[in-house]
């Protein structure tokens, strides 16, 4: 028997719930993480009820509203981070369909958060040591140890690894393990302005929404609240976003770092585009010029169960991104580690805290046996859509025709 803390990697969305879960049950764990606590990630994520309710009861039967006032992107505002996820063709602001709505029963089933905000929110009371980058792990189920860069070692009776899509524990466990990158493009860039001015602009298009989804033919751009201050000012996103065109794309550039001044042609495929507000004025290739961008990239990860059986002999078991990352565009990932950390945390909780080997490896297949098929199957719909998600307009306009034929029919079954 040992009396270990469980050893987390990476204060992340998966890392500090499952933390903070362990902790509201009284687990010990420590969470280890390589950056700075100022670092940020302060741009906007899509949360929703089938993960963040079981975290929220989880960790204490915290009010849906309370959650909100803590993590909305714009509840400096008073707001909730309504979304209205209507696509709207970008080129003449005309609404096509809405794939799926915002609220059920009367009450929220996504909102949008800001990512930093709620990693802040999340880590409330968790033990979290900065500045520690794991470069390696020993042992086996029980008895764990991680080495850190800065030549900490710690002892532990298990390792969650939380450590995003480039996972040194994975990297470490399961080098032949690779992630794919999709063929596309994406471009993202930030704007402020004062709160008066966004309202002036985005209420007209997008009503109440923190988030506009505009189509093109064969490109995205897609605007967001990332977060609102008291101050008057807030912080918006756009993205911009196609297919890899072939092998010649000169925007295609995996190996530049993420952000750089706004290469030429992006601006001059920008001005090609006949754009209307408030995409024109967000996705504005004269403004773009004068600030810098960030070449994102598109990663999605799928390991098979053998793989992870294989580390779970170190004592290792993997949640979030660094077993499952998904195409963005799903609005999925962060979601998916959300109720990582519930299951598992709940399975920790249900025995005793002093951790023997045979509990550990049990711990850590029961927890696969339950979340590796709704981790893989998120990557695989996330990637299946994602290769629907740039299509040419007339593409788009039959969607809409499609949902509206099937909102007809089901409203005929209704009145029926
Ligand atoms: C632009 C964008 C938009 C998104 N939109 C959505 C959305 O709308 N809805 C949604 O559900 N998801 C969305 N996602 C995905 C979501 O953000 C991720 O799925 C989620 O953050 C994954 O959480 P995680 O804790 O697994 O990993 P991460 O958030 O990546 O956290 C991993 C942590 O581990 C740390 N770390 C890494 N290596 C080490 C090491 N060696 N030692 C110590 N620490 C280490 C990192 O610094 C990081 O803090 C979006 C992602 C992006 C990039």
């Amino acid at each position: 028997m040992t009396e270990k803390p469980i050893l987390i990697v990476g204060a992340g969305i998966s890392g500090l719930s499952v933390a903070r879960l362990l902790g509201k049950h009284g687990v010990t764990c420590i969470v280890f993480e390589q950056s700075t606590p100022d670092k940020s990630q302060g741009y906007a994520i899509t949360v929703r009820d089938w993960a963040f309710e079981p975290l929220l009861s989880e960790i204490g039967g915290i009010p849906v509203k309370d959650f909100q006032k803590g993590v909305a992107v714009d509840r400096e505002l008073g707001g909730t981070g309504w979304v209205d996820l209507t696509f709207r063709d970008n080129g003449t602001g005309e609404t096509l369909f809405n794939p799926e709505q915002s609220r059920t029963n009367n009450k929220a089933s996504l909102f949008r958060a800001n990512r930093g905000v709620l990693r802040d929110w999340l880590g409330d009371g968790v033990d979290i040591r900065y500045g520690h980058k794991l470069k390696a792990v020993k042992g086996r189920p029980g008895n764990v140890k991680a080495v850190f860069e800065n030549n900490d070692e710690v002892e532990g009776s298990m390792l969650i690894a939380a450590d995003g899509v480039h996972s040194s524990v994975r990297q470490f466990l399961l080098p032949h393990v690779h992630v794919q990158t999709p063929p596309v493009i994406l471009f993202h860039g930030k704007r402020r302005m004062t709160v008066s001015e966004w309202r002036e602009l985005w209420i007209t298009h997008i009503g109440e929404s923190t988030i506009g989804a505009g189509v093109g033919d064969d490109f995205n751009t897609f605007v967001t609240v990332a977060n609102a201050t008291n101050d008057g000012s807030i912080d918006l996103d756009w993205t911009y976003s196609r297919t890899r065109a072939g092998e010649g794309d000169p925007l295609w550039m995996p190996d530049r770092g993420e952000i750089m001044k706004a290469p030429q042609h992006l601006l001059k495929e920008i001005r090609s585009k006949d754009l209307v507000p408030p995409f024109s004025t967000l996705v504005n290739a004269d403004d773009i010029k004068k600030s810098k961008v960030y070449n994102w990239r598109i990663w999605a990860l799928q390991v098979q169960r053998k793989e992870l059986d294989k580390a779970a002999e170190s004592g290792v078991v993997f949640i979030g991104d660094a077993v499952h990352a998904m195409p963005i565009f799903g609005g999925e990932g962060g979601n998916h580690a959300m109720l990582d950390a519930v299951e598992l945390g709940a399975i920790i909780t249900k025995g005793k805290t002093d951790l023997s080997d045979i509990e550990v490896a049990e711990i850590v297949r029961n927890f696969y046996d339950g979340a590796y098929q709704r981790g893989q199957g998120a990557v695989k719909r996330c990637l299946q859509r994602f290769s629907q998600f740039h299509q040419p307009i007339s593409g788009w306009k039959k969607v809409a025709e499609m949902a509206t034929k099937r909102e007809a029919g089901s409203g005929d079954r209704e009145g029926n």
